[in-house]
């Protein structure tokens, strides 16, 4: 990736870059819906991401490119970094270098600018948390400023959740800064405390992105929100990472009942990444694959977040040999399922599940096999 980066950026600017930085995509490995509960999640940065490529400029001009969109956008470094005022993907870019005041970081001022990708686009892998940290990572070093990974992570939200405009948690920037090959990175929400939790060599990782999408997600995705602060509420507690499952039991009569299954999965979910974490220290997968479909089981169920066509990937994935274990991955309703499993789990296995699910539903999911990969990095 590093000689393809160096390739098009000397196309595109007709020298080299100075810098250059990578941060990887992420798999949310377990912890559904936890963060905006308190609770916890465990996140596996992956061996695939964004690459940003760097050279300062003298004259104040700011030039951003990509392999992913044609031609160069240019913007002067005397300008506050504004958005487009469109869906642009430079406001991802921009909206680091307008995170950076906030954080008491000095903004970078003229460069030339290429990133490149080997992560799929939308697939629930995270590339926009991966090009805002790639992003952050070559301004800092073009500005000789050395935050810690932490402030990076916050930056990076930040430029989503405020210039970008989508409200996202910090799992995905939290991965991406704190990954760690063959580990997972445990986040504590409420902290944020971050954490890396080793994971064994042999564990690999399968994604089946169903390209469906739930046409009432952002709906159904606020509604589940406000069920769980309401059932925090009626349980008299701020969030239901203060209720543990024997709480919420002795308690559950108070709630109504669908109130109750929401919060039953949220407590139980928490608890399951505890359990996930220990059984991961233990060296135990298949003790790791069982709360990972448990976790789908409870999405299916409880929380109603699944589909029949995530639930038809589980189902099939589960039944193959090598498979430790399968849940739907991020939001949920619709999106993408991974899988945990043995090196023996291979593209037959992989493309008998996608066939049987073209059987079903008319097309295949696009199918990505990974490991863990380090977290954001400058290589050079
Ligand atoms: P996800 O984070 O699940 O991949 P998002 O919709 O959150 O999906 O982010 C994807 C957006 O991030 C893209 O539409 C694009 O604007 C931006 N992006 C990601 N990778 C690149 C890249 N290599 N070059 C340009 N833009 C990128
Ligand atoms: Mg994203």
């Amino acid at each position: 990736m590093k000689s393809a980066l160096i390739a098009k950026f000397s196309q595109a600017y007709g020298r080299s870059p100075e810098i250059i930085a990578r941060a990887p995509g992420r798999i949310e490995f377990i912890g559904n819906h936890t963060d905006y509960n308190g609770g916890t999640v465990l996140g596996a940065a992956i061996d695939r991401g964004v690459w940003v490529g760097l050279a300062r400029r003298e004259d104040g001009l700011r030039r951003f490119a990509s392999d992913q969109r044609e031609g160069i956008i240019s913007q002067c470094a005397d300008q506050l970094a504004k958005g487009t005022g469109q869906a642009s993907w430079v406001n991802y870019p921009l909206g680091v270098i307008a995170a950076f005041p906030h954080f008491g970081l000095k903004a970078p001022g003229g460069f030339d600018y290429y990133a490149i990708s080997d992560l799929p686009v939308g697939a629930g892998l995270s590339s926009s948390a991966a090009i805002e940290l790639a992003s952050a990572l070559a301004f800092v070093a073009a500005t000789g400023q050395e935050p810690d990974r932490e402030t990076l992570v916050k930056v990076g939200k930040h430029a989503e959740n405020n210039f970008v405009g989508v409200p996202c948690g910090i799992l995905d920037q939290g991965v991406s800064g704190f990954g760690r090959k063959d580990h997972l990175v445990f986040i504590d929400c409420r902290g944020p405390r971050f954490d890396t939790v080793p994971l064994p060599s042999q564990a690999h990782f399968w994604i089946f992105n169903t390209h469906t999408k739930h046409a009432l997600v952002d709906g159904l995705y606020a509604a589940r929100h406000r069920e769980c602060m309401e059932a925090a509420r009626t349980l008299g507690v701020g969030l239901l990472v203060e209720v543990t499952p024997a709480t919420l039991n002795a308690n559950l009569a108070k709630l109504e009942p669908t109130a109750g299954k929401r919060a039953r999965h949220v407590v139980e979910e928490i608890a399951r990444v505890d359990e996930a974490g220990q059984a991961l220290r233990a060296g135990n997968l298949a003790a790791v694959g069982r709360l990972l479909t448990a976790s789908h089981r409870s999405s299916q169920h409880l929380f109603e977040n699944s589909t029949p066509e995530l639930d038809f990937l589980v189902d099939t994935l589960v039944a193959a040999p090598h498979v430790y274990g399968s849940r739907l991955t991020g939001g949920g309703f619709g999106g993408a399922v991974m899988a945990l499993t043995s090196p023996d789990f291979g593209d037959v296995q992989a493309q008998a599940v996608a066939d049987a699910y073209a059987r079903k539903f008319g097309a295949k999911p696009d199918i990505l096999h990974a490991q863990t990969g380090d977290g954001a990095q400058l290589c050079r």
